[in-house]
């Protein structure tokens, strides 16, 4: 079995997070933690690659209709979609498409204990309405859901991050070729690790 060290994550800064030169500040938040950078890229991705991302979990679409269905309940809403959390993803996916092709974006690994659920409590939830001060999604946005179905856009909330470790090895796969993760002895380990 592997040390909990070895864990990696993906995270992705979204077109708001370089359009808003959010990238050094986000970067920091997650090296600050204790995590190495293992590999990073800029580029615009195509359509394919981001429906790929989103849908190589298969409960994906359920999960994520379910949660957008249950955040307007928290509030004393009634979701338009209520009770269809597939029809709610199939829309969001499609938004998803335009907001992450729309500009460059810049993918990264990041290696460390516990990385994955380091990493999303870091980034925060996925309405900036509701996530915590403190994280990256808290501080920097102020968009909801309802703000965003009304628009009709995706929720701008800066960063995608792998949501359980399983994730993460699929989405890694997805973004990096293995030859463009870069092993190497970071000093500090001496101190977080030993
Ligand atoms: P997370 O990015 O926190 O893992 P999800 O996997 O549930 O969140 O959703 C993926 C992304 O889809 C979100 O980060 C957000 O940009 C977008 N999104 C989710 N729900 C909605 C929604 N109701 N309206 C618009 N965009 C949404
Ligand atoms: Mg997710």
């Amino acid at each position: 079995m592997k040390h909990h060290k070895e864990e990696q994550t993906l995270v992705i800064i979204k077109p708001d997070g370089i359009q808003r030169i959010l990238v050094g500040e986000i970067i920091s938040r997650y090296g600050r933690a204790g995590l190495q950078l293992m590999a990073m890229k800029m580029m615009v991705p195509t359509i394919e690659m981001i429906e790929k991302h989103y849908t190589l979990d298969p409960e994906w679409r359920r999960l994520t209709g379910e949660k957008n269905i249950k955040a307007y309940q928290d509030k004393g809403l009634k979701h338009p979609h209520e009770g269809n959390p597939l029809k709610v993803t199939e829309i969001i996916l499609e938004k998803l498409k335009s907001y992450m092709t729309s500009g460059p974006v810049i993918a990264m690994v990041w290696k460390g204990a516990h990385a994955v659920k380091i990493v999303r409590k870091i980034t925060g939830g996925t309405e900036p309405l509701m996530s915590d001060v403190g994280t990256i999604r808290g501080d920097y946005v102020l968009d909801s859901y309802q703000m965003a179905d009304e628009d009709n856009r995706a929720i701008r909330n800066l960063v995608h991050s792998s949501g359980s470790v399983k994730e993460a090895e699929d989405e890694i796969k997805h973004w990096f070729k293995p030859e463009e993760i870069v092993e190497y002895r970071l000093i500090q380990d001496e101190i977080l690790y030993n």
